[in-house]
């Protein structure tokens, strides 16, 4: 029997979560990860849909736990002058920072045996043929700065939530709020961009105060921030238009299939595309297929798996993110009890 090792780049959520799986089905495997761990990431710490099931056949939901991730059960939404009542989500979502999950996922892939390396930038060759790879490298890049939106993150202490999300739309974008471990609050958004990153890490304060409902604003504005978890990402846009895969790279994650942050999906899909690729992956390490199957079929999954939730998710994101649709952004967040549920089930 021929054993071929996988090579995946990308030791993130996805690139973590198929080395964990690959290593519980005796594939060996290697990660090339460019950066470090711990460390903060743009994320709004939310996790829901099937990911959470996942966590328990990865042997991650205790870790998580234990580090002290919070369940989420109950939602809110705002815009600046309406805001819905507090409503139950269908199912609990699990709430862990992406500086404690990251860490944990990596320890957990070493201790199965996986081999990890740190600060490994690869080349992206995406369009070669290159046998046994697998890029799990995050989204691409809108790189037409008129479109592009601009994410941020930040944790901050002595914040009481209203419910254990809180979801503000405004004009400018969304911004969500959720706990997090050690009793901390997850404040994280998408923005259209309107001066740099720069400006709003020093003028954090005004900056909320134009995102936030008005009766939050004030317990906001006293809580602390968190200065080592700030972080910006530039150069989003959603949908993202996925690059060609069939002449032999197979992509997982954000770089396979990006939904909105809105949904909070995009980590579990993620550990969707993470564990749908496995057992594919084990038929080429072991020689019972080939790579050109192996990525048609995974293409092919992927496609078939995200297409409801895409579909549904990316007008959801535009309408919200629109300047002129406010009168509508408002109705939607006054009418949330309607439809809440269903739209929670068809994006995840
Ligand atoms: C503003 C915002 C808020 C979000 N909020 C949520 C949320 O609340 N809930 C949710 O579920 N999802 C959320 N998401 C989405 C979620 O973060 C992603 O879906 C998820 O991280 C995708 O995992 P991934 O493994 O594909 O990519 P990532 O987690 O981004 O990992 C990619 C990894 O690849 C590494 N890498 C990149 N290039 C190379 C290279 N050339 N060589 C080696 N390594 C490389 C990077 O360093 C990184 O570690 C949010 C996204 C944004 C932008």
């Amino acid at each position: 029997m021929k054993c071929r090792k996988i090579h995946i780049i990308g030791g993130g959520v996805s690139g973590l979560a198929l080395g964990i799986k690959l290593q519980q089905i005796g594939v060996d495997s290697l990660i090339s990860e460019a950066g470090t761990y711990p460390r903060h990431r743009v994320c709004g710490e939310f996790l829901s849909g099937k990911g959470i099931q996942l966590l328990h056949l990865l042997g991650l939901y205790d870790p998580f736990m234990t580090e002290g991730a919070v369940l989420a059960h109950t939602i809110k939404c705002y815009t600046s002058e309406s805001e819905s009542p507090i409503l139950p989500l269908n199912e609990p979502a699990l709430c862990l920072s992406r500086y404690s999950m990251d860490e944990i996922m990596a320890s957990r892939y070493r201790a199965l045996g996986g081999e990890l390396k740190l600060k490994q930038r690869c080349p992206m060759r995406l369009h070669t043929r290159e046998t046994g790879t697998v890029f799990a490298t995050g989204r691409l890049p809108n790189l037409k700065r008129e479109t592009a939106l601009l994410g941020y993150k930040w944790h901050v202490e002595n914040l009481t939530l209203e419910a254990d999300l809180e979801m503000h739309f405004t004009p400018l974008g969304y911004v969500g709020l959720c706990r997090v471990e050690h009793n901390k609050v997850n404040i994280c958004g998408l923005t259209k961009v309107k001066g740099t990153s720069m400006n709003i890490k020093k003028e954090w304060r005004h900056f909320l105060n134009q995102n936030l409902h008005h009766r939050r604003r004030e317990a906001v504005m006293n809580s602390e921030i968190v200065t080592t978890s700030v972080c910006f990402t530039s150069g989003l846009s959603y949908p993202i238009t996925t690059p060609r895969i069939a002449d032999g790279a197979i992509q997982i994650g954000d770089l396979g299939a990006c939904i909105p942050p809105l949904t909070g999906n995009g980590m579990s899909m993620a550990m969707e595309s993470a564990m749908m690729s496995a057992q594919i992956l084990k038929s080429y390490h072991e020689g019972s297929t080939n790579w050109q199957n192996a990525v048609f079929t995974i293409q092919r999954q992927s496609q078939k798996h995200f297409r409801r939730r895409l579909i549904c998710a990316n007008p959801m994101h535009h309408l919200l993110m629109s300047s002129r649709l406010h009168g509508l952004r408002r109705w939607l967040v006054e009418h949330l009890p309607y439809y809440h549920q269903p739209l929670f089930s068809l994006t995840r």
